[in-house]
Parts: structure tokens; sequence; C-alpha cells
């Protein structure tokens, strides 16, 4: 999972590039990137400035200044495969025959490796471990076959629809187009929006992973972009749409529940919405097995708005029993285990007013390794509640990822091969109970899911990914210990 930003027609480049990140920020912590077209630019005869920096969006602020023009992309980065370093950062870039062409991607390539391998055949090196390279290293390749540009888009794009299996939401921009180029995997399973505005009668466009982004910026009639659809918009300011693929829609699930802001409305489904809805059905399960507690408490901040909707439907008192320390990054998507594991103790901190002599019932998003929950079930009997209950809003993780969020492997789920009644001792609550994917369904309000991470289902070819996981595990291990928290 990563943002992604794009803008055309800004008249304030560089702070609008800046802003529109920072509302992306939950969507990835470990690097920030943006990349400009600025044809006057004194110091760059391209036109094309780039700047990106690891960690967090503020880092980009001294170098902010070289961010200049009209049209920008941007990228906050949260790796699910390559080794974490600088270069690895986007956008990134390269010269072809018809004009630089810069991208940055959100998502995840099943087939990466056997891509990155059939390039090298055909002549390409990888330059860096990010899978957008290879994207953009396919389009790169198919960008000069005919005298028309469009003709060489549309190609470029029919040939990543061809050849790569995943998920991958990407943002290209093109100088000799002189604008921006969108488009998502055409199962649509990473979101992506677009949005207009017109200031002055100017008119311009804005593209990015969630919609406040935009919403931010002045964009309106923000909606999302149809997967199989390119969005381009040309030099003149004006945006066309041309439909390369229809296939059923797999938007992953677990944006709703956990990636995605509260605030934020994805495929015209609101993210606030959802999670109540997923905290009802939780209440109803509980009340049918006539749970009882002195306290409902949010594991913050995903899980509040179902603890809450939960606390309503069984007429038990919602607490903040556990606050957080807003100065520690978000611990999922932190890249290694044991960075997590260490900042969940430093993170949370028990309100112990609330919890001592008391029985709660602790509401999470999801359990995927079962170490957190653990610590946060301890943390909470440490500060002298009696019985603790662990609710889960999304059923139980069994299988791993490929699409772009980090638990590609099987092995590291604590569901993988358990039973509800093993996860529960594992993670010492006195009771464990998770939504049912009917449940997850019919809180999102949508068919056309990803919920494979539950279900096992997976919307595409898997076979590669086995390996990708494999890969995963040993880059994390080399980044193991360089990673502060
Ligand atoms: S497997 Fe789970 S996390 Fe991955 S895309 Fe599907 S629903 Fe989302």
């Amino acid at each position: 999972m990563c943002g992604i930003i794009g803008i055309v027609g800004s008249k304030d480049l560089a702070k609008e590039m800046y802003r529109g990140l920072l509302h992306l920020q939950h969507r990835g912590q470990d690097a920030a990137g943006i990349l400009s077209y600025d044809k006057h630019h004194p110091e760059h005869v391209s036109g094309v400035n780039r700047i990106k920096q690891l960690g967090l969006v503020k880092n980009l602020l001294p170098e902010l200044s070289e961010i200049g023009g009209e049209i920008g992309i941007g990228q906050v980065r949260y790796p699910t495969i390559g080794e974490g370093k600088l270069q690895d950062a986007q956008p990134l870039y390269i010269t072809s025959p018809n004009g630089i062409l810069g991208i940055a991607h959100n998502g995840n390539l099943v087939n990466y490796l056997s891509l990155r391998k059939e390039l090298e055949r055909e002549g390409t090196e990888a330059q860096t471990s990010s899978d957008v390279e290879i994207i953009l290293n396919i389009m790169a390749k198919k960008y000069s076959e005919h005298n028309c540009l469009l003709d060489n888009i549309v190609d470029s794009i029919q040939e990543v629809y061809q050849r790569v299996n995943g998920a991958y939401s990407v943002l290209c921009f093109n100088k000799k187009l002189g604008g921006l180029i969108a488009f998502r995997d055409p199962k649509g399973i990473k979101p992506l929006l677009w949005g207009k505005r017109t200031i002055d009668e100017k008119v311009s466009y804005g593209f990015a992973s969630e919609d406040e982004a935009l919403y931010a910026l002045k964009f309106r009639d923000v909606q999302p972009l149809e997967p199989g659809v390119i969005a381009i918009v040309d030099n003149h300011r004006e945006l066309h749409f041309r439909k390369l693929r229809q296939e059923v829609h797999a938007h992953c699930a677990f944006e709703w529940v956990y990636f995605a802001g509260t605030e934020a409305r994805l495929e015209n489904v609101g993210v606030y919405g959802a999670r109540k809805r997923l905290g009802e059905a939780l209440g109803y399960q509980l009340r049918d097995r006539n749970i009882n507690a002195d306290a409902i408490v949010p594991v913050p901040d995903t899980a509040r708005t179902a603890a809450q909707s939960l606390a309503q439907v069984l007429g038990i008192p919602f607490e903040e029993g556990l606050i957080k320390n807003r100065y520690i990054g978000r611990t999922f998507i932190m890249p290694n285990q044991r960075d997590r594991e260490t900042a969940v103790g430093i993170k949370l901190k028990p309100v112990r007013e609330v919890l001592e002599g008391k029985d709660i019932i602790i509401v999470d998003d999801s359990i995927v390794r079962g170490t957190t929950s653990r610590k946060i079930i301890r943390l909470v009997k440490e500060a002298g509640a009696k019985k603790v209950y662990f609710a889960s809003t999304y059923p139980p993780i069994a299988h791993p990822c490929y699409y772009g969020i980090d638990f590609q492997m099987g092995k590291e789920l604590i569901a993988n091969g358990k039973s509800v009644e093993k996860v529960r001792a594992t993670i010492e609550a006195d009771g464990l109970f998770f939504n049912t994917s009917s449940d997850l369904k019919k809180a999102i309000g949508l068919d056309d899911l990803c919920m494979a991470c539950a279900t096992g289902e997976y919307p595409a070819d898997i076979s590669e990914a086995k390996r990708l996981g494999e890969l995963r595990e040993i880059l994390n291990e080399r980044t193991r210990g360089s990673q502060l928290i």
C-alpha cells in the first residue's frame, strides 16, 4: 500500500503537492517523493525535477523550492517489495524516444520476478528493486512504435495489461504529452480517484489514492477512475478517457477496514459508514452470544468508529481506555516485525481509571500476526482489567496478500491453519470474536471485492506469488536492525 497524487494545471504546484501528500501520509511512511515538470526551470534543461527522501513527507520541505511548473506526480511509500532504499522511492523516471516518462504507483506486481527476468532477456536491466520500474520499462519499450503519441500511450498500457499480473494504480507524466496519464489494473484492486476544478477560468485536474487529498486542494466532482480505463490529460488541459479492459472488479476490502482514512470515500462507498456497519455486525453477534462487559475500548484510531457503533448496539459505555502516543507512527506499516512490536509498547498508553477492575471488550480493525493484539491485551490486563474480550471487525486473516500489503507469507499470520479458539488462546484473550466475510461484504455494500486474505479466493493467478513473499522475507532480514521507530 502506498499513496499517490498527480496534478495538472497548478499555479502553486510545490505547496499543493506537499499538502496532497500530507493528506495521504497514513498510506506510507517509508519515503516520499515529487516529480514536476517546469519548462522554464533555469537549472534543469529537461524541465523535469524530482525530489525524494526517506521517511515522512515533511522531510521533503528543504528541497520543496526545486518543484515548479504546473504538472506533478508524487508518492508516499510503504514498501512491500524492494529494499526500502532511497533509490527505490518514487516517482521514477526514464528517458524514452518519445520524451521523459515519469511514474508513481500504488500496488504490487505478483509476477514481478519473472517480468524482471524477461525484461533482462530483452536487454533492459532494472536499476532499482522497485516493482514500478517494471511497468515503466514495459511502457517505455512500446512508447516509440507509432508516430502518434496517443497510439503509443494506448499501446504501452495495453502491453502492461497483457503482461503484468497484480495490483497497480498508476500515475505517469510524459513530457511530450505535456500532461498526465492515469490508470488502474483492470480489477481495480487499489483505489484511484480524479477530480476537476476551475480557478480564474483555468481548468485543472487532480488524481489521488483518496478523495480527501483532492477535496483539500479544492478539486470537485471527485469520482473513482474506472478500472481498465485510461485517463489522459493533454497539454491543452483536456481530459480524455479510453476504455481498454472490462473485467470483474476486485476492490481490496481491507482499504475500508484499515488503510483508508475514515473520511475517505472509495468506489462511492464511505469508509466511515462501512466501519460503523462492521461495528454493528459485531454488536449483533456479541448480543446473540450474551457477552457482557463494563466498557467497549477501541484500539485507536481505525477501530474507533466500529467500537462506537458496537457500544450502541450492546448498550455498553464506549470508553477511551487506550491513548495513542501521537508521535509514534502507524505500527502495521512499519517494514519489519521487530519494529512493529517495539512500537506497540510505546505507542499505546492504558487509562487505568477506565480499565481497573472492569471487564473490557477491546475492538480492533483486524488481527494479522497476533503479536500486537497479545501486547495490547497484556497491557490492558496489567492496567487492572479483570476480563479482556477481543473483537475484530475484519474476519480472520488466514491467507497472504500479494497485492501491496506486508503480509505475503502464510506462516506469519496467526489465523493461518488455526481455529479461532487457538488464536484466542495465543493472544491471551478471554473471548475472541470476528466478523464473517459475509458481514464484511454487507458492511461495504459491494459485490466485487477482494477478500482473499480472509477467504483464500484470489482474484487472479497467484502461482508466482510465493516466491515474491520469500524475496520480501530475505529483504526484511537484510533491513532488520537498520530501521528507526
Ligand atoms: S488479499 Fe486482503 S489485503 Fe490483499 S488486496 Fe485482497 S482484501 Fe486487500
